[in-house]
């Protein structure tokens, strides 16, 4: 089925999960559609833990025909720890995935030649009917420029001014344990449940995730936790410099922490934590940490050259809703395609409506950290990520 007659080639910059929910869910389309990604093979799985939000378990059944069901591990309850250990359940049914079984579900759902990795789009010129596209020597004309390239998008600025992404102030601390490695008395807490303790300006939650190959089967799942701890900008740069003094900015992958930020974190873990959650800590071989950021923009589209993902939106994860922001863009871009009575009608009402959610979800994001202590209501640190 083809959309609209105007539009048959859409090229999409930036192949992670922004990218890849645009490319399956216009191939549906009947469009013909190649993924530019810049690194090669397959991508850390460094979204590690992602609670699994109605419209990515749509996507997941409708489009790549995945029971989200089976990649998926349920909870039932919410379990709020204190800090003498005392626990307050209340009942809440949720399914929790993990960033590879999406990534790997979208790229089987994909046809392997329409995703070129190692080939960067090193220049983009949107034009009237579409864009020009440059990832070698020679630029070629696509009818649709979809750019997904994430929170510090180089190509920002040809849709929009504003957008850069700015540090909250804050880090997440990030931990897997294979839960085959996990002492059974201290697995069984966890199991059913996802786990919060907010203490004095700071959050720590945890709950488990599918293993290798998207696998449920209690024993062989992942346990997830992450820890939200405040760094003003010398503790980021401390933090994020790895075990052979290479700072990474904004980020630290897994492996690579610096042998006392390992200690730190564990001081900080038996001074502060509750003895279930201090144990998670003390039994994760890789901690690695992300720095939080914000970015908003105003305008997603520039005629034929939209805006998507995380370079649109950078909302904290507090909202657990990036994945679930750029299936939506994926899907509303879907729906509009087929439904407005001409492609610019169609990329007018996505930009209103993504526009709107993406504002509403950012400002959500930094109200929940305000109110966690993590960071004042509005970003003060510098910008960091940059437009352009
Ligand atoms: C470290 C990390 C951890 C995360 N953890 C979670 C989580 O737990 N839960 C959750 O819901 N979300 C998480 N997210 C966010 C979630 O992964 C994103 O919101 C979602 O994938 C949409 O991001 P994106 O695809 O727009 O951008 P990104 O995931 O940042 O991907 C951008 C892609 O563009 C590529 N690229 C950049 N420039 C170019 C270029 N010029 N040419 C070609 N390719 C280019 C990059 O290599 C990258 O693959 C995490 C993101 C990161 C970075």
């Amino acid at each position: 089925m083809t959309a609209l007659p105007d539009i048959s080639t859409v090229d999409i910059v930036g192949g992670s999960l922004g990218g890849l929910f645009h490319a399956v869910a216009l191939t549906e389309l009947g469009l013909d559609v190649n993924v530019w990604e810049r690194s090669t093979g397959r991508p850390d799985d460094r979204g590690a833990g992602i609670v699994l939000q109605p419209g990515v378990a749509w996507f997941l059944g409708e489009f790549c025909g995945v029971d989200p069901d089976r990649v998926s591990v349920p909870v039932t309850h919410r379990q709020f720890f204190t800090k003498d250990g005392n626990i307050r359940i209340m009942p809440m049914r949720q399914q929790m995935i993990s960033w590879g079984t999406i990534y790997k579900a979208l790229r089987d759902a994909l046809p392997a030649e329409r995703y070129h990795d190692g080939q960067p789009v090193t220049a983009l010129d949107p034009t009237p009917a579409g864009a020009t596209i440059h990832t070698g020597e020679a630029g070629h004309l696509v009818d649709l420029a979809i750019i997904a390239d994430g929170s510090a998008s180089g190509h920002r600025g040809l849709v929009t001014p504003d957008g850069a992404s700015r540090y909250a102030g804050y880090v997440a601390y990030r931990g897997v344990i294979e839960e085959a490695d996990l002492p059974q008395e201290l697995a069984v807490r966890f199991r059913d449940r996802f786990s919060f303790y907010d203490g004095d300006h700071t959050q720590f939650l945890c709950y488990f995730i599918p293993g290798d190959f998207g696998t449920t089967t209690p024993g062989r799942r992942r346990m997830n936790w992450v820890w939200y701890v405040r760094a003003d900008a010398p503790e980021l740069e401390r933090i994020t410099t790895d075990r052979n003094g290479v700072g990474h900015g904004l980020s630290l992958p897994p492996g690579l922490i610096a042998p006392q930020v390992r200690t730190d974190l564990l001081a900080r873990a038996r001074a502060t934590l509750p003895q279930p959650l201090r144990e998670l800590v003390e039994h994760t071989r890789e901690p690695f940490l992300q720095a939080i950021l914000d970015g908003r923009v105003t305008t997603m589209r520039n005629g034929r050259t939209l805006l998507t993902g995380d370079a649109a939106f950078v909302v904290r994860p507090h909202t657990a809703a990036s994945a679930e922001k750029a299936a939506a863009d994926a899907i509303t871009l879907y729906h509009a395609l087929q439904q407005a009575p001409s492609t610019d009608a169609a990329l007018q009402a996505w930009e209103q409506l993504r526009l709107a959610e993406g504002a509403a979800i950012y400002s959500q994001g930094v109200s929940l950290g305000h109110r966690l202590g993590l960071s004042e209501m509005e970003t003060t640190a510098g910008i960091i990520g940059r437009s352009n």
